[in-house]
């Protein structure tokens, strides 16, 4: 046995996070994962290089696991990979294979306890797993794994599946990781270190993405492809819905159980992947582009330029201009050294906390004639303040669009949005309108976001604009 150096977490006593200024009003992904196998290599300062490409998927907790055959080794801590692993020394954190997570909290007491990779003993030995997605059955596991003397020690969902694969008592992981996707309702991608294996897989929906690369000769999965240009690794294929990839040293073998149906989310198109990956046969900015001329042709505005919030608006933007042949420039610039500014949570906080974030640029607005170009819009607060903003600046007109249709349900897959939380909920677009404060709202058509990712409406989940749930969610129960 080797030395198990477990749940070596930082920041516990840390004072609590207030209102973290890169999230407020915008859906958020909740995990960001990776895996190498790759013996001679130094697999873990890899995944944590790698880290960096995923880290917008989440904020706060990062931590690798790394197995050498015989000594296990973890580290994870409360932050962003940056200050985690600040001064961590990688020289003795050895092995032929890791995994590596980010996680961003839905509440300020659970990060520390919920930090990934989990790691666990088993009849097969050590496991360390990680996971991205949303059980929507983790209540009814979790009532019968306790029932069999399962004792948890954090909510998450990468706990109730290391429960449940262990709980199938079977000599053999493959055969586990089978009956855990036939038992498991909602979505998982989940990265999975063995003292010999490397495994990935997906839910039978593909829901959240996860890839496979290569480097060097040796396997490597991703959460997003962005992850791969960091280590000089490129990218192979998607993992499949449904599909159990296992790398050992014999290579890699790919597992299909039966009934897949893909319904991957659309929002990592229109927010949450970054515009450098390829997702579901298609870079992330080209969708985005592709919105934006969706959006020119079923709301032609006259307008002298066209400019994004940034980031996530730039690439759809761009596609507006192209389409619409109005100048394309940059009203406002995002301050990129707030890093994980925390806000007192008071109204004036709130309000400052856009000024701090954005500033506009006078010259390019005084006088004109805007359309903004966003990806959502959540609550409208912030697009609200943005408007004044650029109002205030000098701009004469104010349209906005939005490179989505208006989210009116809850995400119950892995994607922190909650329906009390939505301005479209309870409001009509006119009043959405007045309230943001612009002189005309549109957003893009459900044909237009799907004709725009060039694959069947059929393979993406879009629960969240239709409130057509792919797996039943607790409230339809
Ligand atoms: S409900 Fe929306 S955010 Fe959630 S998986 Fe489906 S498309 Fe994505």
């Amino acid at each position: 046995m080797g030395a198990y150096n477990h749940n070596e977490v930082r920041g516990m006593n840390e004072p609590e996070p207030l209102i973290p200024i890169h999230e407020m009003d915008k859906v958020k992904d909740e995990c960001g994962l990776f895996g190498i196998y790759a013996p001679g290599e130094e697999v873990a300062y890899l995944t944590y290089l790698a880290l960096y490409g995923v880290q917008h998927r989440g904020q706060d907790s990062a931590g690798i696991a790394v197995f050498d055959g015989d000594t296990f080794r973890l580290y994870k801590g409360v932050g962003l990979a940056a200050e985690v692993f600040n001064k961590f020394s990688f020289a003795k954190f050895t092995g032929h294979a890791a995994i590596g997570h980010v996680y961003s909290a839905n509440s300020k007491e659970d990060i520390a306890a919920n930090a990934q990779p989990l790691a666990y003993h088993h009849l097969w030995g050590r496991l360390a797993i990680g996971n991205n997605g949303c059980l929507v059955n983790k209540e009814e596991l979790c009532n019968k794994l306790a029932k069999k003397g399962a004792i948890f020690q954090t909510n998450t969902d990468s706990e109730v599946l290391a429960h449940l694969i262990a709980s199938y008592a079977l000599d053999n992981i493959e055969d586990a990781l089978v009956k855990m996707q036939k038992d498991a309702k909602g979505s998982y991608s989940t990265v999975i270190l063995t003292k010999d294996k490397l495994i990935g897989l997906r839910d039978p929906h593909g829901i959240r993405p996860l890839c496979l690369g290569k480097m060097n000769g040796h396997y490597v999965l991703s959460s997003e492809s962005c992850a791969f240009h960091i280590i000089g690794a490129e990218f192979i294929r998607e993992v499949e819905a449904g599909e159990i990839i296992i790398i050992d040293a014999n290579g890699m073998k790919s597992i299909k159980v039966g009934n897949v149906c893909p319904k991957h989310c659309v929002f990592e198109h229109v927010y949450i992947a970054r515009p450098d990956s390829f997702i579901d046969n298609i870079g992330v900015g080209q969708a985005r582009r592709n919105m934006g001329h969706h959006l020119a042709k079923e709301f032609p505005i006259e307008a002298d330029i066209v400019i994004p919030v940034p980031d996530s608006g730039a690439f759809c933007a761009l596609g507006y201009a192209e389409e619409s042949g109005i100048p394309y420039t940059i009203g406002m610039l995002k301050n990129r050294y707030i890093g994980r500014t925390f806000l007192q949570p008071s109204q004036k906080m709130r309000d400052l906390s856009v000024q701090l974030k954005l500033s506009p640029i006078k010259e390019e607005l005084q006088g004109k004639r805007v359309i903004m170009v966003d990806d959502s819009i959540v609550r409208g607060t912030t697009s609200r303040q943005i408007v004044q903003m650029l109002r205030d600046a000098g701009a004469t007109e104010v349209h906005m669009v939005v490179s989505s249709p208006p989210v009116l349900f809850g995400c119950y897959y892995g994607v922190d949005t909650k329906k009390d939380q939505l301005i479209a909920v309870k409001n009509s677009v006119e009043q959405t309108r007045k309230f943001i404060g612009v002189d005309s709202l549109y957003y893009l058509s459900m044909e237009g976001m799907l004709d725009s990712l060039g694959k069947s409406p059929e393979n993406f989940c879009v629960a969240c604009f239709n409130g057509k749930y792919t797996v039943p969610v607790p409230e339809e129960k």
